[in-house]
């Protein structure tokens, strides 16, 4: 008698089982295959946008008591610092080093197809039965727009029903504990029956055997692949995934703050665009910011274009609040920065780090 191979729980389908569906003839199981270039997309003609009017480019500054305030909260946020310094420190100076950041989005809709295979249970087997729609023909649900999601969708008229070739059909698989016997050596008496001589072994009382409790000694187990059902329902599936490709521009400033800093908070937003495809801005009083738009939407054209559909995309530019502050404290200068519409403070050599020793 020979029995079905063991099985390692579930697996991909094998080569064999695949059909043939037009339209879908790179599509293989376990994923990393099937991709689906879109088809063209028809360009409308997006109308010029308005300059962004030139009032709203003032540079805001804040007062030296947001700056005391935004201090005062930093030294209280570190568990260890003395407030002496932030809550004591005369402020001397304040200069602003405002910049601007400019972010384009690119929200896309990219399509890849796998072939997939769950028990089956019953379900209609469609198959052939009518010419399967093409990849990027099958309606999803509509999308949030610059949010990430998924959605995985049966290809309709892909559902066939396979025997299982883990089980051979069978539904059990022979238990791997035991080699298929049901029961395995005693541990306790290593197959002797006996310990010590002639004290009989109480684990298996003297078989020298003891039951497989994998399996309740069966010697076999239900096959996982198919839960038991000896058959699969094997089909294309549609992944659809949406995702928010955003890339970030900020104008080199010269206060000390690094710009991975700046990450971390929010500006003034002086100007939004969302469109089906953005125009580079045009009018915009820093030249840098209007050659890295024209840079990334470039950049972004070709990136994604290729490999996915656009479906919107988007550019802001903000303004980032940035003051460097110089304080001084026991008659010496020292200096910190107040950045973001959120104050975050930003502080290289706080001058008393562990309250427990200075003062
Ligand atoms: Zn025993
Ligand atoms: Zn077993
Ligand atoms: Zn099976």
């Amino acid at each position: 008698m020979s029995a079905p191979p063991t099985s390692d729980g579930p697996s991909a389908p094998a080569a064999y089982t695949f059909d043939n569906v037009p339209g879908y003839e790179g599509t293989v199981a376990g994923g990393g295959g099937g991709f689906l270039p879109p088809p063209m997309p028809s360009f409308p003609d997006p109308s010029p946008q308005p300059e962004p009017s030139q009032a709203q480019w003032n540079i805001p500054s804040i007062s030296e008591d947001t700056a005391h305030e935004a201090f005062v909260l930093y030294a209280s946020s570190n568990c260890c610092y003395s407030s002496a310094p932030a809550k004591d420190g005369m402020i001397t100076n304040m200069e602003a080093f405002n910049t601007y950041r400019y972010r384009l989005e690119t929200f896309t809709e990219s399509r890849s197809t796998e072939w997939s295979q769950k028990p089956y249970n019953g379900e209609p087997v469609d198959a052939f039965s009518q010419p399967t729609p093409g990849p990027w023909d099958i309606a999803a649900q509509a999308p949030t727009f610059f949010k990430n999601s998924k959605e995985v969708i049966r290809v309709p008229y892909t559902s066939s029903m396979k025997n299982c070739h883990d089980c051979l059909a069978m539904g059990r698989v022979p238990c791997k504990n035991c080699c298929g016997a049901g029961n395995k050596v005693c541990w306790v008496c290593n197959g002797s029956g006996y310990h010590h001589e002639q004290i009989r072994c109480n684990h298996c009382s003297g078989r020298g055997r003891e039951s497989c409790t994998q399996c309740q000694g069966q010697g076999a187990k239900k096959c996982t692949t198919c839960n038991g059902r000896c058959q699969l329902l094997v089909y294309i599936n549609l992944t659809v995934k949406w995702t928010n490709n955003s890339s970030d521009y900020i104008v080199e400033q010269s206060s000390g703050l690094l710009l991975e800093n700046l990450n971390q908070v929010t500006g003034k937003e002086l100007f939004k665009d969302a469109r089906y495809m953005v125009y580079p801005v045009m009018g915009f009083p820093d030249v840098n910011v209007v050659s890295a738009a024209e840079r990334l939407i470039r950049e972004h054209q070709a990136t994604y274009s290729q490999t996915s559909r656009v479906l919107q995309q988007r550019q802001t530019i903000e303004l980032i609040p940035i003051t460097k502050v110089i304080y001084q404290w026991k008659g010496k200068s020292h200096m910190y920065f107040v950045y973001g519409n959120e104050s975050k403070v930003h502080a290289d050599n706080y001058p008393a780090t562990c309250c427990c020793t200075i003062m």
